[in-house]
């Protein structure tokens, strides 16, 4: 990590730490850029790009990959687990106790001194197991948009 004397807050710095911070997932650099044009509407995409980069660098905030190449971006700095989508790729947070068990089985097993862990698990978001539930086979509708006419042969 770099030392924080070199680091500048910049208003759009100050913008994309809030936009990340304030929302509900782990948003991905053009949700970032949607978020900090609202505080600031001529910031570009490439400033905000370089900007994630930066403050990843000084340990601001965490870069996360989602498996499907889109980067998504984490304000929370303690070590913590994540559930990513398999579908639609969204990112949340695990609340799990520590993983206290495995840290000493990576320990043993590898004579590693361990600072920290990455455990992350994939799954579907309740979006998309109900959506795959509405359109699991045997359950899909007859033709057209009205449920309610029932008609089966
Ligand atoms: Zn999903
Ligand atoms: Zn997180």
């Amino acid at each position: 990590m770099i030392p924080h004397e070199q680091f500048r807050m910049t208003p759009s710095r100050r913008a994309i730490l809030d936009g990340i911070s304030g929302a509900a997932c782990h948003p991905t650099a053009d949700e970032v850029y949607e978020m900090v044009r609202r505080a600031l509407p001529r910031v570009s995409l490439g400033t905000v790009y370089r900007n994630l980069e930066l403050l990843t660098r000084h340990g601001l905030i965490r870069t996360l990959a989602d498996g499907r190449g889109q980067r998504h971006y984490d304000a929370v700095l303690e070590d913590h687990c994540h559930v990513r989508c398999e579908a639609c790729g969204r990112v949340d947070d695990v609340r799990v106790t520590s993983p206290g068990q495995l840290v000493d089985a990576v320990e043993d097993g590898g004579g590693y001194d361990i600072h920290g862990y990455r455990l992350s698990f994939t799954g579907l978001c309740p979006d998309c197991a109900s959506e795959r539930e509405r359109s699991a086979p045997g359950r899909q509708l007859e033709g057209g948009d009205d449920e309610s006419q029932g008609n089966e042969d």
